[in-house]
Order: structure tokens, then sequence, then C-alpha cells
């Protein structure tokens, strides 16, 4: 009985999104942006005030994830676990930023700000996946796996079934069998272990299916490297279709990463393919 007071006092707790916008508020640390270093185009020559700062970030970065090459500043999201040291040194070219829809199809674009050749394989690949991806518009069915993760992603995963986040109101469900999956959503940093566990998940799966890596260590490994024990990320493991960087992402990052793998959401700067003609009526 409390439940109905209680539910009174706090109306619908269930997010919009993706219909509306939907975040965190400005404290909450999405991702790094890269900013300002040169005022117009990709490429981003480095300016001399900003040159010894720069350094400083890149040599503090833990993950190896800032690259000066040839005056061009680059940052990996793949590797990037937001600890948040290159905000700190270099406040002009780095920014802590909110927003969670970083997601990447493919490795490539997880690697900002990205070259026209990136521009253009993005869109090759998009159309790809969306001619794929057709028929998994209305409803799909996740198979999680947790490939050596450190437990932290399993609890943003898990948080996509509360009354806040509720993913069942897009057609998306978790199953616990792969044949009866359309999306293998992967954490972890692809140990030896998982390694057979994963392709064998993988192969169950009929097609058409989808493949969604979700955190850093899924993506590159984070702060774990390749060695005998671990594979440096999952994508040497199955075929990923997107990466969703973070470490963990959020509950909302690893939604955006799903529905734009499948062709729910559209295109929204990286990732994702090209939104159906009904997205509206989409459920
Ligand atoms: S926030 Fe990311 S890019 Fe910046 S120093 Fe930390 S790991 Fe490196």
């Amino acid at each position: 009985m409390p439940w109905i007071p209680r539910g009174l006092r706090h109306g619908i707790v269930t997010s919009g999104y993706p219909r509306r916008p939907d975040g965190y508020g400005p404290g909450f640390f999405g991702h790094v942006e890269v900013a300002s270093v040169r005022s117009d185009a990709p490429g981003m020559p480095v300016r001399s005030d900003a040159t010894e700062a720069l350094a400083a970030a890149a040599a503090e970065c833990p993950t190896g994830a800032i690259t000066l090459d040839g005056g061009v500043v680059r940052l990996d999201r793949g590797r990037c676990i937001l600890c948040g040291r290159c905000v700190a040194l270099a406040p002009s070219t780095f920014r802590a930023d909110p927003g969670f829809e970083t997601s990447g199809l493919g490795r490539a674009a997880l690697v900002v700000p990205a070259t026209d050749d990136d521009e253009t394989a993005l869109a090759e690949a998009r159309t790809r996946l969306a001619a794929r991806v057709r028929g998994l518009r209305r409803s799909i069915h996740v198979r999680h796996v947790d490939a050596g993760s450190d437990g932290a992603e399993e609890w943003e995963v898990a948080a996509l079934t509360n009354p806040v986040y509720d993913v069942q109101r897009l057609g998306v469900f978790f199953t616990a069998s792969p044949k009866h999956a359309d999306v293998l959503l992967v954490t972890g940093v692809g140990t030896a272990g998982m390694e057979a566990p994963l392709r064998q998940t993988y192969d169950l799966m009929p097609e058409p299916k989808v493949v969604v890596a979700a955190g850093v260590d899924a993506a590159s490994g984070g702060m774990v490297h390749e060695g005998y024990a671990a594979r440096g990320g999952v994508g040497g493991l199955v075929p990923v279709d997107v990466y969703v960087p973070g470490s963990p992402p959020s509950p909302f990052g690893i939604l955006h990463g799903i529905l734009a793998a499948v062709g729910i959401l559209g295109s929204r700067r990286h990732v994702g393919a090209e939104a159906p003609k009904d997205a509206a009526a989409a459920p």
C-alpha cells in the first residue's frame, strides 16, 4: 500500500528518451570533447600556446587515448576512461561534456575529430548496416555477454530494465538464449576464457544480427593491455558493429548504441542506420 501514495507523489519517472531529450544534467561526465585547438575544420593543427599543455595531457593520459601527430590532436574515446586529467591539464582543448550519444559505428568512429576519409567510410558502413537490420526495428531481443568485465558495465546494463529507463517500452527485451537474440551486447576486455563462449553465442544467433560492444574495456581493453589472459577488447573476437565508449557508459549511452545499431535512432553524427520513415511511430 505505501506504493500508491509514493507513486502519486513522484508521478511518472520513466524517461521519454529517445522521443524527448533526456540526460543527467550539466555535472555529468559523459565524454571528453575536443575543443578550440583550431576554430575550423577537422585536422586541428595545434596552437603554439596550447602545445605544452597538450603534451602534458597526452603524457598523463593513463590509456594513451590522446595522440599529437604532425600537429594534429586526436582523442580516441575507445580508450578514454574519463579520468579527467586532460581536462584539468589542458582545459582550453579538452572539455568534460555531459552528452552520452557517443556511440560509434565501427572502432574508427570513436576517434575524434574525424577525418573526411573517416566520414566517407562511416557513411558507407551506415548504409550497409541499415540494409542488414531493416527487419529489426520494431522489437529486438538482446543477449548480454560479460567477456571479462570489472562489473561496472553490468550495473548500467541492469539499470536499463528499471522503471526509469524501462527499455521494454521501446521493444527492447533481454533474453537468456542466443537463439532468440538479435543483438549481442558484449562487455569486458575479452578474456581468453570467454573467447570460445562469446564466439559460440555469436554463432548461435540467427541472421540478421548485430553486435554492440559497451564500454572502453570492450572497445580497447581500457587499462588492461593485451596479453596472455586478455585480448585488448572484443573487436577481434566477434564482428562488432557499434562501439559505446565510456567507463562505464551510462544506461542512456548503452541504449543509444543499441537503438542506433538496429536503426531505431536516426543518424546523429557518428552512428546509426538511417531512421525509418515511420520513426515517429516506432515503439
Ligand atoms: S579523460 Fe580520457 S583522454 Fe583525458 S586523460 Fe583521462 S583517459 Fe585520457
